[in-house]
């Protein structure tokens, strides 16, 4: 018989507590440890107190080795408890190192069940209420990053979709500009960037292709750089109200 625990690799969302799913809460509180990511809130983890609680936030370069040092901990950590949360931010499929993690409890035995989470990119768009696809406008979107492997050649182009949404990409901003307008990207092309989405530290800024050559701006929080013309900012109601009646003839 399998004396194993079993592993929820679960999404926690963009960041507020409220925003996990009813599932991944309810299993939090049945856990009997959790491992957590640094983008994790102190306020997330207030939904399994009774948990031991293992912080295993990467520090920027030693990733590869902290990588190999959490899959070790997370088969031990279920080798030793019944209900083990591995827990990402965001949705653990994207960007998460779940292929690493899942791969290792699948060399162990150990069984495991994945719970998606709402992945950044969607977050940031509700909370700028600006839509990824839009009607006659775009109708691809791409969440792409261009961080790569260190044994791997470094990526030199950008996903040609409508909409671009950038991961791990605060540092390398000018980059994808230069890159998106050799691409062809009219220089006009809105870009919204949002820091710490869903946060209290939420900052939103609107800019363009163009001026996103110069960098952004310091940002102490997770950072997503969003591309597309489907970014652009609304007409106003008055417009749009004015534009139906038009379009129905008026009252
Ligand atoms: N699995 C996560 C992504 C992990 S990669 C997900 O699905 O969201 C980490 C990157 O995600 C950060 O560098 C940033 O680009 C983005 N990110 C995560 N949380 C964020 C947030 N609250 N606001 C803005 N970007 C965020």
């Amino acid at each position: 018989m399998n004396e194993n625990g079993k592993v929820y690799l679960i999404g926690a969302g963009p960041g507020a507590a409220d925003l996990i799913t009813v599932r991944g809460a309810r299993l939090l509180a049945q856990a009997d440890a959790v491992l957590y990511d640094a983008l994790v809130t102190d306020e997330m983890l207030e939904l399994c107190p009774q948990a031991e609680k293992i912080n295993v936030g990467k520090r920027c370069g030693r990733k590869s080795a902290a990588q190999l040092f959490i899959n070790r901990l997370l088969v031990n950590t279920a080798r030793k408890h019944r209900i083990v949360v591995r827990l990402k931010g965001g949705d653990p499929m994207l960007f998460g190192r779940a292929d690493e993690e899942l791969s290792a409890l699948d060399a162990a035995g150990i069984a495991y069940e994945v719970v998606p989470g709402i992945t950044a990119a969607l977050a940031a768009a509700s909370a700028i209420a600006r839509p990824l696809t839009k009607r006659g406008v775009a109708r691809s979107v791409a969440f792409f990053t261009s961080s790569t492997a260190p044994d791997q050649p470094e990526q030199a182009s950008v996903p040609d979709c409508d909409t671009l949404v950038q991961y791990m990409g605060g540092r390398e901003a000018a980059l994808t500009a230069k890159r998106l307008l050799a691409q062809g990207r009219k220089p006009g092309t809105p870009v919204v960037v949002v820091e710490n989405a869903s946060l209290p530290g939420q900052r939103v800024w609107h800019t363009t292709l163009a001026a996103l050559l110069h960098g952004l701006p310091d940002a102490d929080g997770p950072v997503l750089v969003m591309v597309g013309e489907a970014l652009a900012a609304r007409q106003s109601a008055t417009d749009f109200n004015a534009e139906r009646l038009h379009a129905t003839g008026g009252l």
